[in-house]
């Protein structure tokens, strides 16, 4: 039985940054489930994580309907530990999911027609025993499917009760600005947009993604901020086994270079100055750019997340 710690609100960990101009208020540091909470990774260490990320204020766990291997089980084992550990507690978390991949055969299993968003979330809700989602993204653009009929799924969502708030994932600038203008005129504003920033990848400051969310007032969250984990110490002595790139999938070992291990040294000599890890120099740049609400980490050790939380108290 999980009581959750008295303390989780009053640590001085738990800094919450306003979301976009909403009433939403998000952790710093938010928990991404991409990796690490599927059928592949052992199930009680994944409910310490998250048992830890909750006891110290990390209220926003984010999901997507493919994470985990296979695809679906990050969301259905975070239905287990929803019945297990959290149901008492469903009123403190902001749970998010999204489509927009690959999630199932035939053609109504990606991208963004309203048929597919609308049986996503459907399935997504059932695998996470969910009554509602906190937020509900579009996961990437759809250049085929009129960004209307995208737009007006999410809305209907909303409508429908089965999401509280809409965002929008990896959409270029000109569709994500016409996106705001649609959902504002429809009384559903954009709550939040994802996308990926670190220090190695600045796609979102140098497209102008990030000054338009500002100044639209839509909040801003930060998914791979340790560029899945290049920007730690994890690889600084070789590839450990259990690490994502001996996995050689999302993260391939050619990104080790030496020019990657000289920029390493540099950061790790500019952390130790303030006492903190490489990881908590590369969270704390992310969270220094104006708009940027929350970084979205990802942990494969209760280790590793505490690390991560303690950059906001470092
Ligand atoms: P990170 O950049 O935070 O990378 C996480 C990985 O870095 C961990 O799995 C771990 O690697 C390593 N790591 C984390 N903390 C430390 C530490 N303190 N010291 C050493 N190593 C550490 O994020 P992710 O790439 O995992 O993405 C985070 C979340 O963002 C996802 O779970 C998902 O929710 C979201 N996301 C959204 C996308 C989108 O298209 N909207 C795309 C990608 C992610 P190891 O496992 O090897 O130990």
């Amino acid at each position: 039985m999980y009581n959750a710690s008295p303390e989780r609100y009053t640590a001085s960990t738990t800094i919450y940054n306003r979301c976009g101009r909403s009433g939403v208020l998000l952790p710093k540091v938010s928990l991404g489930f991409w990796h690490n909470f599927g059928d592949d990774a052992p199930f009680e260490r994944s409910r310490a994580i998250c048992r830890y990320a909750f006891d110290h204020g990390v209220t926003h766990f984010d999901f997507a309907n493919n994470y985990g291997v296979p695809a679906g089980s990050a969301e259905a084992n975070f239905g287990r530990l929803m019945d297990e550990d959290f149901r008492p507690y469903r009123n403190e978390l902001f749970i998010s999911t999204k489509a927009g991949y690959g999630m199932w055969d035939g053609p109504y299993g990606e991208w963004g027609s309203r048929k597919y968003l609308m049986s996503s979330l459907d399935q997504s809700l059932k695998r996470m025993r969910l009554d509602y989602v906190d937020l509900f993204y579009s996961h990437r653009y759809d250049p085929n499917t009129p960004i209307e009929e995208t737009l007006q799924a999410l809305i209907d969502i909303v409508r429908a009760g089965k999401a509280l708030y809409v965002g929008i994932s990896n959409w270029p600038l000109e569709p994500l600005k016409a996106g705001v203008k649609y959902l504002k005129e429809h009384d559903v504003p954009l709550l939040i947009y994802q996308g990926r920033l670190n220090m190695l990848d600045r796609a979102p400051i140098n497209e102008g993604i990030l000054d338009f969310t500002y100044k639209a007032g839509v909040g801003f969250i930060a998914y791979s901020p340790l560029a899945q984990g290049l920007l730690t110490d994890r690889y600084l002595n070789g590839i450990p086994a259990d690490s994502r790139m001996a996995k050689e999938h999302f993260l391939k070992s050619e990104r080790r270079t030496p020019e990657l291990l000289e920029y390493l040294h540099q950061l790790e000599a500019k952390a130790k100055t303030s006492n903190r890890s490489i990881a908590q120099e590369a969270l704390n740049w992310v969270l220094d750019q104006p708009g940027v609400t929350s970084v979205l980490v990802g942990a494969s050790s209760v280790e590793q997340l505490k690390n991560n939380i303690n950059t906001i108290i470092s």
